[in-house]
């Protein structure tokens, strides 16, 4: 039985085509002084409807939406300088966001009715 409450962070259960993205858009960012991390990528169905059911995320396991159950989606979230992840504001967002995009990401930042700024997909033509 999967740990509902747990992140998974392996790049390796990522899509093939995702994972060389992942490690570049990490590191690229890093190189500009965002220091960034994987905080979540594939998740199992029952943590998706888990986190549905919690009202942490809006689409159900079986919704083509859920890209991180897929394996076609990552959540890249910024790291405070004790090493603890920071959703804060005062982080620069948008730069990550832009780089995901120069990679051929699809960037939740730009999303208008539920903007989300950790999260990137990978769309299924790619
Ligand atoms: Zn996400």
């Amino acid at each position: 039985m999967p740990n509902v409450n747990r992140a998974n962070r392996e790049i390796e259960r990522l899509a093939p085509g995702l994972q060389t993205i992942a490690r570049e858009l990490i590191a690229k960012a890093r190189t500009e002084g965002l220091c960034v991390g994987l905080f979540e990528g594939w998740r199992s169905p029952e943590r998706q409807n888990h986190l549905c059911d919690i009202k942490a995320s809006r689409v159900r396991a079986d919704n083509p939406k859920a890209y991180h159950v897929r394996g076609r989606a990552v959540d890249i979230v910024f790291l405070d300088y004790f090493g603890g992840w920071s959703w804060s504001n005062h982080w620069n967002w948008q730069r990550v966001g832009e780089i995901g995009e120069e990679l051929g990401l699809t960037w939740g930042g730009r999303w208008t009715r539920f903007p989300d700024l950790a999260h990137f997909q990978l769309e299924e033509d790619i």
